[in-house]
């Protein structure tokens, strides 16, 4: 699923566009709009776009499988994440 952009917050500065190598995002200096998520099938959800957005504007949509496989590494404990080193 693709980054949805709120367009109340951004502030039309063009960075998620620019930063995503992937090319998701489309957006023209001239035309006075949020960026358009025009490839969103093709969207790793690498979060960048969120992390350098100055205004807070964009969360990520993460596909069903994705918020099942997700688990922030905060919650575990020490044995757990040395796991895999074993
Ligand atoms: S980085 Fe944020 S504020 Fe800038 S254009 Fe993208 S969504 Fe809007
Ligand atoms: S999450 Fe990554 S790949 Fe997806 S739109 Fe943002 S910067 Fe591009």
């Amino acid at each position: 699923m693709p980054p949805v952009i709120d367009e109340q917050k951004c502030v039309r500065c063009g960075t998620c566009a620019n930063i995503c190598n992937s090319a998701i995002l489309l957006f023209d200096r001239k035309n006075p709009a949020p960026p358009q998520v025009v490839f969103p099938e093709e969207c790793w959800h690498c979060e960048a776009c969120v992390v350098d957005c100055p205004a807070d504007a964009i969360r990520m949509r993460f596909p069903l499988a994705y918020s099942l496989m997700y688990v922030a590494s905060s919650t575990l404990k020490p044995e757990e994440l040395n796991r895999d080193r074993d």
